[in-house]
């Protein structure tokens, strides 16, 4: 295995089971997926392995409920940023308090 980014890997699943599963996000399209991984990873330590081993011990501290709680911390922050700021227009329905009529950009 290659050197990789347990924490990346914990919130991309948090943010399936939590929010993505649950239709709690605004807009699911890669775009804003991306953009809030890339958010909520940038507030959260990253914990790279490059060992099994090392994956099962990041892991496992990561469902300690402090850790568990930052991630869906950052996570709901994250994607109230996206859906209040996405980079792209999102065709009607719309949230509350969004302008359809503003442009992006
Ligand atoms: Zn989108």
């Amino acid at each position: 295995m290659t050197v990789y980014n347990v924490t990346e890997a914990m919130v991309r699943s948090l943010l399936e089971d939590a929010y993505l599963k649950r239709g709690l996000v605004r807009c699911g399209c890669s775009q804003c997926i991306d953009d809030i991984l890339a958010i909520a990873l940038n507030h959260l330590p990253s914990h790279y392995v490059s060992t099994e081993h090392g994956t099962a011990y990041v892991k496992a501290k990561y469902f300690e409920p402090q850790m568990q709680s930052d991630m869906l911390r950052e996570l709901a922050l994250a994607v109230d940023i996206v859906a209040r700021r996405p980079r792209h227009a999102i065709p009607e329905g719309e949230a509350p308090g969004s302008q359809p009529g503003a442009s992006p950009v």
